[in-house]
Protein backbone atom coordinates (compact mmCIF):
# COMPACT_ATOMS: atom_id res chain seq x y z
CA UNK A 1 0.00 0.00 0.00
CA UNK A 2 1.09 3.46 -0.40
CA UNK A 3 -0.43 4.40 2.61
CA UNK A 4 2.43 5.20 4.58
CA UNK A 5 0.25 3.98 7.62
CA UNK A 6 -1.32 0.56 6.79
CA UNK A 7 -1.62 -1.33 9.49
CA UNK A 8 -1.07 0.90 12.09
CA UNK A 9 -3.71 2.18 14.97
CA UNK A 10 -3.72 5.55 16.39
CA UNK A 11 -5.27 6.97 19.79
CA UNK A 12 -6.26 10.57 19.73
CA UNK A 13 -7.55 11.95 22.51
CA UNK A 14 -9.88 15.12 22.52
CA UNK A 15 -10.83 14.36 18.81
CA UNK A 16 -14.18 15.63 18.65
CA UNK A 17 -13.37 18.86 17.54
CA UNK A 18 -10.48 20.98 15.94
CA UNK A 19 -6.94 20.06 16.08
CA UNK A 20 -7.99 16.44 17.33
CA UNK A 21 -10.44 16.13 14.83
CA UNK A 22 -8.17 16.82 12.08
CA UNK A 23 -5.06 14.23 12.93
CA UNK A 24 -7.65 11.93 13.74
CA UNK A 25 -8.83 11.95 10.26
CA UNK A 26 -5.70 12.94 8.53
CA UNK A 27 -3.96 9.52 9.99
CA UNK A 28 -6.87 8.27 9.14
CA UNK A 29 -6.30 8.88 5.30
CA UNK A 30 -2.96 8.10 5.39
CA UNK A 31 -3.91 4.49 6.49
CA UNK A 32 -4.26 4.11 10.54
CA UNK A 33 -7.65 2.52 12.17
CA UNK A 34 -8.54 5.33 15.10
CA UNK A 35 -9.62 5.26 18.80
CA UNK A 36 -11.51 8.33 19.07
CA UNK A 37 -11.74 9.85 22.31
CA UNK A 38 -14.43 12.79 22.89
CA UNK A 39 -14.39 14.25 26.72
CA UNK A 40 -18.25 15.81 26.68
CA UNK A 41 -19.26 16.19 23.00
CA UNK A 42 -20.32 12.52 22.01
CA UNK A 43 -21.83 14.04 18.56
CA UNK A 44 -18.38 15.33 17.79
CA UNK A 45 -16.86 11.96 18.00
CA UNK A 46 -19.50 10.36 16.17
CA UNK A 47 -18.82 12.86 13.33
CA UNK A 48 -15.09 12.23 13.64
CA UNK A 49 -15.29 8.46 13.65
CA UNK A 50 -17.68 8.99 10.37
CA UNK A 51 -15.33 10.97 8.34
CA UNK A 52 -12.76 8.19 9.28
CA UNK A 53 -15.08 5.38 7.95
CA UNK A 54 -15.92 7.84 4.83
CA UNK A 55 -12.23 6.91 4.04
CA UNK A 56 -12.54 3.12 4.51
CA UNK A 57 -10.62 2.90 7.57
CA UNK A 58 -12.20 1.62 10.91
CA UNK A 59 -13.21 3.91 14.01
CA UNK A 60 -14.41 3.36 17.63
CA UNK A 61 -15.66 5.83 19.40
CA UNK A 62 -14.56 6.31 23.30
CA UNK A 63 -15.83 9.59 25.64
CA UNK A 64 -12.86 9.54 28.46
CA UNK A 65 -11.71 12.96 30.95
CA UNK A 66 -8.36 12.19 30.34
CA UNK A 67 -7.51 14.00 33.65
CA UNK A 68 -9.12 10.87 35.49
CA UNK A 69 -6.90 8.06 35.69
CA UNK A 70 -10.14 5.85 35.55
CA UNK A 71 -11.29 6.99 32.76
CA UNK A 72 -7.93 6.47 31.07
CA UNK A 73 -7.06 2.48 31.17
CA UNK A 74 -10.44 1.72 29.21
CA UNK A 75 -9.65 4.23 26.23
CA UNK A 76 -6.06 2.83 25.99
CA UNK A 77 -7.51 -0.64 26.55
CA UNK A 78 -10.00 -0.16 23.45
CA UNK A 79 -7.43 0.25 21.11
CA UNK A 80 -6.18 -3.51 21.79
CA UNK A 81 -9.94 -5.10 22.41
CA UNK A 82 -11.12 -3.01 19.14
CA UNK A 83 -7.87 -3.67 17.36
CA UNK A 84 -5.37 -5.64 18.68
CA UNK A 85 -2.76 -3.38 18.84
CA UNK A 86 -2.28 0.37 19.06
CA UNK A 87 1.12 1.91 17.54
CA UNK A 88 0.64 6.13 18.22
CA UNK A 89 -0.90 7.82 20.81
CA UNK A 90 -1.63 11.78 19.85
CA UNK A 91 -1.98 13.67 23.47
CA UNK A 92 -4.17 16.70 22.19
CA UNK A 93 -6.70 17.08 24.79
CA UNK A 94 -6.72 20.34 26.12
CA UNK A 95 -7.89 23.77 27.70
CA UNK A 96 -7.06 27.07 28.82
CA UNK A 97 -8.46 29.75 31.13
CA UNK A 98 -7.34 33.33 31.35
CA UNK A 99 -7.36 35.38 33.66
CA UNK A 100 -5.15 38.21 35.49
CA UNK A 101 -2.66 36.03 37.77
CA UNK A 102 -3.67 37.91 41.01
CA UNK A 103 -7.31 36.59 40.17
CA UNK A 104 -6.62 33.61 38.67
CA UNK A 105 -8.61 30.56 41.24
CA UNK A 106 -7.80 27.56 42.16
CA UNK A 107 -10.62 25.55 39.67
CA UNK A 108 -9.04 26.93 36.40
CA UNK A 109 -5.49 26.16 37.65
CA UNK A 110 -6.42 22.39 38.95
CA UNK A 111 -8.43 21.93 35.29
CA UNK A 112 -5.95 23.38 33.05
CA UNK A 113 -2.92 21.63 34.86
CA UNK A 114 -4.45 18.09 35.23
CA UNK A 115 -5.91 18.30 31.43
CA UNK A 116 -2.89 19.44 29.74
CA UNK A 117 -0.43 17.92 31.84
CA UNK A 118 -1.40 15.30 34.15
CA UNK A 119 -3.66 14.08 31.29
CA UNK A 120 -0.82 13.41 28.93
CA UNK A 121 1.08 12.17 31.35
CA UNK A 122 -0.97 9.36 32.61
CA UNK A 123 -2.45 8.54 29.68
CA UNK A 124 1.17 8.02 27.82
CA UNK A 125 1.90 5.58 31.18
CA UNK A 126 -1.13 3.66 30.45
CA UNK A 127 -0.01 3.20 26.78
CA UNK A 128 3.72 2.54 27.44
CA UNK A 129 2.98 -0.38 29.83
CA UNK A 130 1.02 -2.12 27.18
CA UNK A 131 3.77 -1.76 24.83
CA UNK A 132 6.68 -2.65 27.14
CA UNK A 133 4.38 -5.73 27.87
CA UNK A 134 3.95 -6.74 24.15
CA UNK A 135 7.50 -5.74 23.20
CA UNK A 136 5.93 -3.46 20.71
CA UNK A 137 7.92 0.01 19.29
CA UNK A 138 5.11 3.43 19.51
CA UNK A 139 5.01 6.81 18.89
CA UNK A 140 3.81 9.43 21.76
CA UNK A 141 3.09 13.06 20.11
CA UNK A 142 1.70 15.82 22.34
CA UNK A 143 0.28 19.27 21.21
CA UNK A 144 1.69 21.36 22.98
CA UNK A 145 1.94 24.78 21.95
CA UNK A 146 4.28 27.85 21.13
CA UNK A 147 3.45 28.56 24.78
CA UNK A 148 5.71 25.73 25.81
CA UNK A 149 8.79 28.24 25.36
CA UNK A 150 6.86 32.14 24.44
CA UNK A 151 5.05 34.14 27.32
CA UNK A 152 1.11 34.50 27.20
CA UNK A 153 0.55 36.99 29.64
CA UNK A 154 -2.46 36.09 31.62
CA UNK A 155 -2.68 32.70 30.98
CA UNK A 156 0.23 31.35 33.36
CA UNK A 157 -1.21 28.21 33.76
CA UNK A 158 -1.46 27.76 30.49
CA UNK A 159 2.01 28.45 30.00
CA UNK A 160 3.11 26.03 32.93
CA UNK A 161 0.99 22.91 31.87
CA UNK A 162 2.33 23.58 28.13
CA UNK A 163 6.42 23.88 29.62
CA UNK A 164 5.24 21.22 31.85
CA UNK A 165 4.83 19.07 28.80
CA UNK A 166 7.66 20.27 26.91
CA UNK A 167 10.42 18.84 29.60
CA UNK A 168 7.77 15.57 30.09
CA UNK A 169 8.20 14.93 26.52
CA UNK A 170 12.07 15.82 26.22
CA UNK A 171 12.19 13.29 29.67
CA UNK A 172 10.40 10.57 28.34
CA UNK A 173 12.15 10.23 25.18
CA UNK A 174 15.30 9.65 26.87
CA UNK A 175 13.45 7.04 29.73
CA UNK A 176 11.73 5.70 26.63
CA UNK A 177 13.65 5.30 23.69
CA UNK A 178 15.35 1.67 24.97
CA UNK A 179 12.44 0.11 23.95
CA UNK A 180 11.97 1.85 20.37
CA UNK A 181 9.41 4.56 21.82
CA UNK A 182 9.54 7.57 20.47
CA UNK A 183 8.50 11.27 22.10
CA UNK A 184 7.76 14.39 20.17
CA UNK A 185 5.83 17.77 20.69
CA UNK A 186 4.11 19.79 17.95
CA UNK A 187 4.28 23.51 18.98
CA UNK A 188 0.61 24.81 16.93
CA UNK A 189 0.95 28.82 16.49
CA UNK A 190 -2.34 30.64 15.89
CA UNK A 191 -4.68 28.07 14.66
CA UNK A 192 -8.26 28.57 13.23
CA UNK A 193 -10.42 26.19 16.30
CA UNK A 194 -13.09 26.68 18.86
CA UNK A 195 -10.09 27.15 21.59
CA UNK A 196 -9.99 30.71 20.10
CA UNK A 197 -13.06 31.84 18.78
CA UNK A 198 -13.27 35.01 20.60
CA UNK A 199 -10.04 35.91 19.36
CA UNK A 200 -11.06 34.89 15.72
CA UNK A 201 -14.45 37.37 16.11
CA UNK A 202 -12.29 40.25 17.40
CA UNK A 203 -10.75 42.16 14.87
CA UNK A 204 -9.23 44.67 17.34
CA UNK A 205 -6.90 41.56 18.48
CA UNK A 206 -6.55 39.19 15.91
CA UNK A 207 -5.11 42.24 13.32
CA UNK A 208 -2.30 42.63 15.83
CA UNK A 209 -1.77 38.94 16.17
CA UNK A 210 -1.68 38.71 11.63
CA UNK A 211 0.87 41.22 11.80
CA UNK A 212 3.21 39.49 13.82
CA UNK A 213 3.35 36.38 11.63
CA UNK A 214 5.23 36.46 9.05
CA UNK A 215 3.04 34.05 7.01
CA UNK A 216 0.86 36.68 6.93
CA UNK A 217 -2.39 34.01 7.81
CA UNK A 218 -3.81 32.06 10.56
CA UNK A 219 -2.76 28.51 10.84
CA UNK A 220 -5.53 25.59 9.72
CA UNK A 221 -6.02 22.47 11.01
CA UNK A 222 -4.37 20.50 8.21
CA UNK A 223 -0.97 22.65 8.45
CA UNK A 224 -0.80 20.52 12.18
CA UNK A 225 -2.30 17.36 11.19
CA UNK A 226 0.42 16.92 8.25
CA UNK A 227 2.96 17.19 10.59
CA UNK A 228 1.22 14.92 13.26
CA UNK A 229 1.10 12.74 10.31
CA UNK A 230 4.79 12.67 9.06
CA UNK A 231 5.96 11.90 13.54
CA UNK A 232 3.56 8.85 13.29
CA UNK A 233 5.02 7.52 9.97
CA UNK A 234 8.07 5.35 9.59
CA UNK A 235 10.17 8.61 7.90
CA UNK A 236 10.07 10.14 11.34
CA UNK A 237 11.81 6.99 13.05
CA UNK A 238 14.86 8.78 14.34
CA UNK A 239 13.06 11.70 15.58
CA UNK A 240 12.76 11.70 19.37
CA UNK A 241 13.10 14.41 21.95
CA UNK A 242 11.97 17.59 19.53
CA UNK A 243 9.22 20.29 19.34
CA UNK A 244 7.77 20.64 15.88
CA UNK A 245 6.87 24.50 15.62
CA UNK A 246 4.11 24.50 13.26
CA UNK A 247 3.30 28.69 13.92
CA UNK A 248 3.70 30.39 10.52
CA UNK A 249 7.21 31.90 12.15
CA UNK A 250 5.28 33.65 15.38
CA UNK A 251 7.72 32.27 17.65
CA UNK A 252 10.41 33.63 15.70
CA UNK A 253 8.75 36.78 15.37
CA UNK A 254 7.60 37.85 19.03
CA UNK A 255 7.36 41.36 20.29
CA UNK A 256 6.19 42.05 24.06
CA UNK A 257 2.58 43.25 23.89
P1 LIG B 1 -10.55 22.52 20.79
O1 LIG B 1 -11.16 23.20 21.96
O2 LIG B 1 -11.34 22.33 19.56
O3 LIG B 1 -9.97 21.09 21.20
C1 LIG B 1 -9.68 20.71 22.50
C2 LIG B 1 -10.23 19.32 22.67
O4 LIG B 1 -9.87 18.80 23.95
C3 LIG B 1 -11.77 19.31 22.59
O5 LIG B 1 -12.16 18.31 21.69
C4 LIG B 1 -12.17 18.97 24.01
O6 LIG B 1 -13.36 18.24 24.09
C5 LIG B 1 -11.00 18.14 24.46
N1 LIG B 1 -10.93 18.05 25.92
C6 LIG B 1 -11.00 19.06 26.82
N2 LIG B 1 -10.93 18.56 28.06
C7 LIG B 1 -10.81 17.21 27.94
C8 LIG B 1 -10.70 16.15 28.87
N3 LIG B 1 -10.70 16.37 30.19
N4 LIG B 1 -10.59 14.88 28.39
C9 LIG B 1 -10.60 14.65 27.07
N5 LIG B 1 -10.70 15.61 26.15
C10 LIG B 1 -10.81 16.88 26.57
O7 LIG B 1 -9.23 23.35 20.47
P2 LIG B 1 -7.92 22.96 19.61
O8 LIG B 1 -7.34 24.24 19.17
O9 LIG B 1 -8.22 21.93 18.60
O10 LIG B 1 -6.96 22.39 20.74
C11 LIG B 1 -6.30 21.14 20.64
C12 LIG B 1 -4.94 21.21 21.31
O11 LIG B 1 -4.12 22.14 20.58
C13 LIG B 1 -4.97 21.71 22.75
O12 LIG B 1 -4.05 20.96 23.53
C14 LIG B 1 -4.49 23.15 22.63
O13 LIG B 1 -3.87 23.61 23.80
C15 LIG B 1 -3.50 23.02 21.49
N6 LIG B 1 -3.20 24.28 20.81
C16 LIG B 1 -4.13 24.95 20.07
C17 LIG B 1 -3.78 26.14 19.44
C18 LIG B 1 -4.74 26.93 18.61
O14 LIG B 1 -4.40 28.05 18.20
N7 LIG B 1 -5.92 26.45 18.30
C19 LIG B 1 -2.49 26.63 19.55
C20 LIG B 1 -1.56 25.93 20.31
C21 LIG B 1 -1.93 24.75 20.92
Amino acid sequence: SDQRLAGKVAIVTGCSSGIGQGIAVRLAKDGADIVVNYHSDQAGGEATKAQIEALGRKAVVIGADVSKLPEIQPLIDAAWSNFGRADILVNNAGVEKGANFWEANEADYDLVLQVNLKGPYFTTQAFVKKLIETKMPGRVINISSVHEEMVFPHFASYCASKGGLMMLMRDLAVELGPFGITVNNIAPGAIATPINKSLLNDRSKLDPLLRNIPLGRMGTVDDVSAVAAFLASDEASYVTGSTYVVDGGLMRNYKEQ
